[in-house]
């Protein structure tokens, strides 16, 4: 259920709400708009149905959000939702870039690919110090060195870093040296991890599982966003298929349906998207002209020794050319980047 307050409500009438929600052991979600404000009842809301809300001071409607996700549907928050890092907006008029290497190799590989990532314009560095891999033998990330030498890279280039975090016991840690925890496909359906990185405050990036549908992912997001976490990021990196020519196949239809069903800002995954660098470049552009809000895309200064994904990770060069093309593109649908 969502109470929306008349435009003009006061903090006291809003409070008054939240108070009553509370009575009835209802948790409140809270999305202040430029125009109104929201407030969504967490909970058994069947109890809502014996309390005359609509009279309250100050509220204008009360209306049933029919989605099974709520909190991240566009029925709850018309507006788009921009999440604010240190100067960076992710949601509004400019498309985010997010670049770096697959995983955090040693200090001279990420700070001199966070240099050259930072010349061509991008704005956060990814790079992973816990790996998710899919067999046990393969390098598994650098941990907490890992993570120092992205913020080592950081303190260098001023970009912000996006990075994963596995399992609830390393999110205290993760979050120290992160500006956005990256939740990998294989844990989209973590729900333990999923509330818990809700009960923290920092920006998540939840990418979708490889066989998660539209409404699996959103529900996703929804655990994160019922904790209290309004930070959340949704990432398109393609899903799994019968086909076996890319790695992956790239649902570019879920930019715009994510769009239309929820107010979150959309990022996009080419790299494992397609597992072929050749196909970086033109899925790219596709993503952006679809309406997504940024990119996050792999590049490596010797793919060759990269210890993963050196298959679809772009080189320095070939991400600064990336880079002028995508400009064009962002401009024609309105954008900037
Ligand atoms: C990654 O970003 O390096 C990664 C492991 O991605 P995904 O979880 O989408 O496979
Ligand atoms: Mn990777």
């Amino acid at each position: 259920m969502v109470i929306v307050m008349k435009h003009g409500a006061t903090d006291e009438q809003i409070q008054h709400v939240v108070d009553r929600l509370h009575e009835f052991k209802l948790r409140e979600h809270i999305s202040r708009g430029d125009e109104r404000t929201l407030i969504g009842a967490i909970g058994d809301e069947r109890v809502l149905n014996t309390i005359p809300l609509e009279a309250m001071p100050g509220v204008e409607k009360v209306m049933a959000v029919l989605a099974p996700y709520k909190l991240a549907s566009r029925e709850f928050q018309p507006e788009d939702t921009v999440i604010k890092i240190d100067g960076v907006e992710i949601g509004g008029k400019k498309v985010v870039i997010m670049a770096g290497p697959c995983a955090v190799e040693n200090e001279d590989q990420i700070t001199t690919i966070a240099e050259s990532v930072k010349d061509s314009g991008a704005l956060i560095l990814r790079g992973g110090a816990f790996k998710p891999r899919t067999g046990p033998y393969s390098f598994q990330g650098l941990e907490i060195e890992g993570l120092e030498l992205l913020a080592k890279a950081k303190e260098k280039t001023g970009l912000l870093i996006v990075t994963e975090v596995m399992s609830v016991d390393r999110i205290d840690l993760v979050a120290e040296y992160a500006d956005i925890l990256q939740i990998g496909a294989r844990n989209m359906q973590n729900f333990m991890l999923l509330k818990a990185v809700g009960q923290i405050r920092k920006p998540v990036l939840l990418k979708r599982g490889m066989s998660a549908t539209i409404e699996e992912f959103l529900l996703a997001a929804e655990y994160i966003l019922s904790q209290g976490n309004h930070n959340v990021m949704l990432c398109e990196r393609g899903i799994r298929t019968f086909e076996t020519y890319t790695r992956n196949t790239l649902d570019i239809n879920a930019v715009p349906v994510l769009k239309q069903l929820s107010h979150l800002p959309v990022i996009v995954d080419p790299s494992h998207g397609t597992g072929r660098r050749e196909l970086v470049a033109p899925v790219s552009k596709a993503a952006i002209a679809a309406g997504a809000d940024g990119l996050i895309i792999e590049v490596h200064n010797n793919p060759e020794v990269s210890v993963s994904d050196g298959a679809q990770s772009l080189l320095p060069e070939q991400f600064s050319q990336l880079m002028t093309e995508l400009k064009k593109i962002a401009e024609a649908v309105g954008r900037s980047i």
